[in-house]
């Protein structure tokens, strides 16, 4: 797999720098750079959670008597949630990979925007436990033609970068309303917000704006798997920086699905 990542990012320059007619020496040390850095970050991502469950996982095994039931259960919550974390790793590879290969394909369907919200919220409620969450969907939105499932993974990755880049206690908030014949989706935080020249590239694959803040666990593949999995569904994501306060915004428009149950009723078969 990792290979694969590597080969594709590698054909990718070839591609682009044959073009430009680069010398091929300096193309072969480019791509060696970019595939020992693309190796040095995965292993710090495979290896930084595996270390704590390595820690943790020896602490209980060997002291676990002597321990009071707190500090048992603080260990394996530690094991639990860094199990979490590189499970979301392996995911966002296997997301990744799969999207490159064209074997994503959306199964689009009508689907109701709010349940998607709440559902993607249910998975992230352990994850943003620090965080106040608020919602706030306009009444009688309607429904819209996506794949619930990728859309679900989409605002997953949003929700867990906005509990990762935001101060621990400060509000995420998720927002719809319609506009122009579309629903327009968004995910805000009381974060740093985004650099302006890295607005656009932050849904660059391996792009991650403080390369060397090794501190918060991630891949720099999230953004670049939303934009993938939103635009195969018709859809538009862009990021940028809220004008009331610090933090970022991520903006989704999603198409409405044709002949909405509210807007459109069907015939009554009874007259
Ligand atoms: P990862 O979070 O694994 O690094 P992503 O593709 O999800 O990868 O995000 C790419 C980069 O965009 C992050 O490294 C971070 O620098 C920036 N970013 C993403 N979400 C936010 C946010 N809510 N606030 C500030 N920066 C963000």
């Amino acid at each position: 797999l990792l290979d694969a990542l590597i080969d594709q990012a590698a054909l990718a320059i070839e591609r682009v720098t044959l073009a430009e007619d680069v010398d091929r020496a300096k193309l072969a040390a480019e791509t060696e750079r970019l595939r020992s850095a693309l190796l040095t970050s995965i292993s710090h991502d495979l290896r930084t959670p595996l270390a704590s469950i390595l820690g943790s996982a020896t602490s209980l095994s060997g002291y676990g008597p002597m321990l009071d039931e707190a500090a048992r259960r603080e260990l394996a919550m530690t094991i639990q949630e860094e199990a979490e974390r590189l499970n979301r790793f392996i995911a966002n590879l296997l997301d990744m990979t799969r999207l490159e290969s064209g074997a994503i394909r959306p199964r689009t369907g009508a689907v109701d925007p709010a349940e998607v919200v709440g559902s993607a919220l249910e998975r992230v409620r352990r994850i943003l436990a620090g965080h106040r969450v608020e919602i706030d969907l306009a009444a009688g939105l309607p429904m819209v033609e996506i794949d619930a499932v990728l859309f679900e993974q989409v605002l997953f990755n949003l929700l867990d970068n906005a509990g990762k880049y935001a101060p621990d206690g400060s509000p995420i908030t998720v927002r719809a309303w319609r506009e122009d014949g579309r629903v327009r989706i968004e995910v805000l935080d009381e974060g740093d917000g985004i650099p302006p020249e890295d607005v656009d590239r932050i849904f660059d694959k391996f792009y991650r704006v403080h390369a060397q803040d090794r501190q918060r666990a991630g891949t720099g593949l999230g953004l670049a798997i939303c934009r993938g999995f939103v635009e195969a569904m018709g859809g538009t994501i862009a990021a940028g920086n809220r004008r009331d306060r610090s933090g970022a915004v991520f903006s989704l428009t999603l198409p409405e699905a044709a002949g909405m149950p509210g807007l459109d009723p069907e015939p009554d078969p009874g007259l």
